[in-house]
């Protein structure tokens, strides 16, 4: 299977070349024809499958070939739970128009709206946005959605898991009845299917799994450990390892903060990221990180969520998740497209259970090391931790940009219940 042959423009074949791409991804495969045939899609889908190539295409496809009134009302709105989502989703969006006449903006919560009032009343064709941001504006009379042609609520799960429900049907309601809807995302809860069942008018549904997340790929080893003594562990093995590229993944923000410095100070440069952390923080770390110049990476699981991260050779847990499936998904980032790659956990007595949880979860047994002069304490409790001790509190709403949750499952029969107390 070609782009050509998926009906895709000269225009957006060209951008698709100039990225480097030669074959679809199976749920571009997928996808695209549907989308470009103006039916609704509801896709099963997570980061890491080339999702947002599949629906942005089709939807470049489809406005460039009918263009509209020269004031250029938004005729397209991608929905995203972050910003982080958000700004990548943006990016892919300009890369893939560079050569329409097609005009796109971003918008998301946590920075001056000023730009971005600014960019909208220029007329654009394309938004993408987080839904407070654009109720925000909306409510301003700076963003009008009376035009939409075609909404995409991209990582559906995880806007309903960070309680962004009640905005996407207030978004749903500033609409046109008669549009085009895609919806992505990586789980089907009970919830999900009713609100594909509000949002899509006879769907096609499309499935594809990520490559990924393929635990047999990756090695994976377990080493248990004193909890006091986990700093001093996951040092000596970057140090001694000498390995510069590394995902740490913390349960709390001031956990990776704790660890980051920490790191710094034995002279291993280090970055966190997480939801307490400004935009320009997340993305200066980031870019750190992608350039060599950062070799650690520690980060929540909720930021981590979404971030174009390129395959990574090493990913290492400093504290496990207390959700199994979150493991599966920290552990993607590593030993991706056949690429070898290796994922550590550090375990203390008071992560026994969810060790069990993630072992029955990826029905495996994880090999267990225990390093000389970083053995687990004999007599330490295995109760497990607590949900919420010494963390923050947090309200769902003023979250709304700042944080994600990751949510991003493969199958959600096995999905063990939230505990909405859960913090990170
Ligand atoms: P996504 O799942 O949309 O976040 O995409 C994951 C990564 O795959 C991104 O870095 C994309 O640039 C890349 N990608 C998307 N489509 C393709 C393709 N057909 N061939 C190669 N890489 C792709």
């Amino acid at each position: 299977m070609s782009f050509q042959s998926l009906g895709l423009s000269d225009a957006l074949l060209k951008a698709i070349s100039k990225k480097g791409y030669t074959t679809p991804s199976p749920i571009q495969e997928k996808a695209i024809p549907p989308v470009l045939e103006g039916k609704d899609v509801l896709a099963s889908a997570q980061t890491g499958t080339g999702k947002t190539a599949g629906f942005t295409l089709p939807l470049l496809h489809l406005l460039s070939e009918n263009p509209k009134a020269k004031y250029r009302p938004i005729r397209a709105l991608i929905l995203t739970p972050t910003r982080e989502l958000a700004a990548q989703v943006y990016a892919n969006v300009r890369e893939y128009s560079e050569f329409l006449n097609l005009r796109s903006a971003v918008i998301f919560g946590g920075v001056n709206q000023k730009p971005q009032a600014a960019t909208l009343r220029q007329g654009i064709d394309v938004l993408v946005a987080t839904p407070g941001r654009l109720l925000d504006l909306q409510n301003q009379g700076i963003v009008s959605l009376k035009r939409v042609e075609i909404f995409v609520l991209d990582e559906a799960d995880r806007m309903l898991d960070m309680g962004f429900l009640r905005d996407i049907e207030r978004v749903i309601k500033s609409m046109p009845e008669k549009r085009q809807n895609l919806m992505f995302s990586a789980t089907f809860s009970k919830d999900i299917k009713k609100l594909a069942h509000g949002i899509l008018n006879h769907p096609v549904q499309v499935e594809a799994t990520p490559e990924n997340t393929t635990v047999d790929a990756i090695t994976q080893k377990v080493y248990r450990v004193a909890k006091g003594l986990k700093t001093g562990l996951i040092i000596k093995l970057i140090s001694e390892g000498n390995w510069k590229q590394v995902l740490v993944f913390t349960r709390t923000k001031h956990g990776a903060n704790r660890l980051t410095e920490k790191m710094m100070k034995s002279g291993i440069t280090a970055a966190a990221i997480h939801g307490n952390k400004s935009q320009g923080a997340r993305t200066k770390a980031l870019s750190g990180f992608k350039s060599g110049r950062v070799r650690v990476l520690v980060a929540t699981d909720i930021a981590a969520r979404g971030l174009d991260i390129p395959l990574l050779p090493h990913v290492i847990n400093f504290e496990l998740p207390n959700i199994s499936e979150d493991y599966v998904h920290r552990i993607g980032r590593t030993g991706r497209a056949g690429a070898s790659g290796e994922a550590l956990s550090l375990v203390s007595a008071d992560e026994t259970s969810f060790l069990r949880g993630i072992e029955k979860l990826i029905e495996m047994k994880l090999p267990v090391q225990i390093i000389e002069g970083f053995e687990p304490d004999p007599n330490a409790s295995t109760a497990p931790i607590k949900q919420g001790q010494g963390r923050q509190q947090r309200s769902p709403r003023n979250n709304s940009n700042n944080s994600n949750r990751n949510s991003n499952k493969k199958n959600n029969s096995r999905r063990p219940k939230r505990n909405s107390d859960r913090r990170n």
